[in-house]
């Protein structure tokens, strides 16, 4: 026999069994020959024990059911726990994707707080909006309202890292929609999207859109723009980018505001309120710079001071606000003759403008000044029901022809105009 077969035999309840059996049978063949009446107490002890057993099998089966029960109701609580555990990871998940917007918001925040201009606000925020959902495929654009026609532009654009071009600027079907609505929009699949006509929508650029998402930038009850950004494959955004981009929208559009503001004081600052032309102030600013730039050209730059004539007899006939209102008109012609790149025209002091001509020679200083006195004495001035028409007297500076520096060139001028108004008005002068 194996020493294997052996620790079976000693592990199975067999041979005890066997042995309680030869023991058994040994003891009832003992009482049957020595003691008849052992069976009649045997049967009323078996028939106790039957009776308690059963007694024990009722028991047994109660405490099992009862044991199924706890056992159901555990499995009810660990299930319970289960789905509270899941919940818990879900907010502590989203909890998390919060953290990280935030943060990312505020990194947004800091750089769009730093930027004074509206053209710099755009870029920061096309390149931030691109540092959060940007991808190879996905396009950026950014159109605001211009702030005087009202009409839609873009004012930046920008695929990856690159700017791009964009060459329909008033925007698609899409654009129109938000501007329509006023609404965020999210197109998860371009060509099965019931509100657009995909027939219709003429392809931007020949770009391919799979989905975009869209949302207005506004400021109170404000329009200022879209924020939009595009991808070539469908289902790109979820409901939660939308979100996402509609907080970065807002606080895009506070920033825009802002630059739109700032940028409006400062224009405030270096502009006349009432002819709109640059201040004497800003034109003192500039001069040094345009020399030194014309020096370095080896470039000529004339200066041409203007003044009214006779305008004190002409406020004192027909009145302030007449007075204001020639102003003006003189101001829009010169602003329209003088509208080439680099050309400054400035309100020089009450009823005294300047205009500055870089890279111009005298003669050609000469010809702009005559054309100005010309249109200006041809224009007529409806006042309280008369025409009414007013003249002007022009000194010629060029540098470095008659001047060293920018204080020069302007008394330079100053004399030349005194000498036009000396030798009977309505005159250009240069020096002599
Ligand atoms: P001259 O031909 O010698 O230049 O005569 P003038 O009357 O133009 O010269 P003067 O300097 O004596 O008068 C300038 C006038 O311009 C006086 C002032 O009332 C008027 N003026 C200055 N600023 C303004 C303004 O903003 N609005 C109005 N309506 N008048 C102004
Ligand atoms: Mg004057
Ligand atoms: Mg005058």
């Amino acid at each position: 026999m194996t020493q294997k077969l052996k620790t079976q035999l000693f592990n199975s309840p067999v041979v005890p069994i066997i042995i309680l059996l030869v023991f058994l049978v040994g003891f009832f063949l003992f009482a049957a020959v020595f003691e008849p009446r052992f069976f009649m107490f045997l049967s009323i002890g078996l028939a106790i024990c039957i009776s308690y057993l059963f007694v024990l099998r009722d028991r047994l089966i109660k405490k099992q059911s009862e044991i199924k029960l706890w056992i159901q109701n555990y499995d009810e609580q660990m299930n319970l726990v289960e789905a509270d555990i899941a919940q818990e990871q879900i907010a502590i998940e989203s909890f998390r994707e919060k953290i990280v917007n935030y943060s990312q918001l505020k990194g947004l925040t800091e750089r769009l707080s730093m930027c004074l201009t509206q053209e710099d606000t755009s870029k920061t925020l096309s390149a931030e909006v691109n540092r959060l959902f940007g991808d190879k495929d996905t396009t950026i654009i950014l159109y605001l309202f211009h702030s005087r026609t009202g009409a839609l532009g873009i004012s930046s654009s920008q695929k990856g890292q690159m700017r791009i071009n964009i060459k329909s600027k008033k925007g698609d079907s899409f654009d129109q929609w938000t501007v329509k609505t006023m609404q965020p929009l999210l197109i998860e699949d371009t060509k099965s999207d019931y509100r657009f006509d995909v027939e219709k929508i003429v392809p931007q650029d020949a770009r391919d859109i799979g989905s975009l998402i869209s949302v207005p930038l506004m400021v109170g009850n404000r329009a200022l723009g879209i924020l939009r950004i595009d991808s070539s494959d469908q289902n790109h955004f979820t409901t939660e980018d939308l979100r996402f981009l509609t907080t970065i929208g807002d606080l895009g559009a506070v920033a825009i505001e802002n630059a739109q503001l700032y940028e409006r004081v400062e224009q405030l600052a270096i502009k006349d309120g009432l002819t709109g032309l640059y201040l004497r102030r800003y034109l003192l600013e500039r001069m040094p710079e345009e020399i030194s730039r014309q020096l370095r050209r080896k470039n000529q730059l004339a200066f041409l001071m203007f003044d009214l004539d006779k305008f004190k007899q002409y406020n004192d006939k027909f009145g302030h606000i007449a007075g204001d209102i020639v102003l003006r008109t003189v101001s829009m012609l010169l602003r329209d003759l003088f509208k080439e790149p680099g050309m400054l025209v400035c309100r020089y002091g009450g009823e005294e403008f300047s205009v500055l001509l870089p890279d111009c020679t005298q003669q050609k200083a000469l010809e702009f000044a005559e054309e100005a006195r010309r249109r200006i004495s041809e224009r007529t001035i409806i006042l309280r029901r008369e025409k009414t028409r007013i003249t002007v007297s022009i000194g010629v500076a060029v540098f470095p022809k008659d001047a060293q520096n920018p204080k020069e060139l302007i008394h330079k001028a100053d004399q030349a105009l005194y000498r036009a108004k000396e030798e009977g008005r309505n005159k250009v002068c240069v020096v002599s």
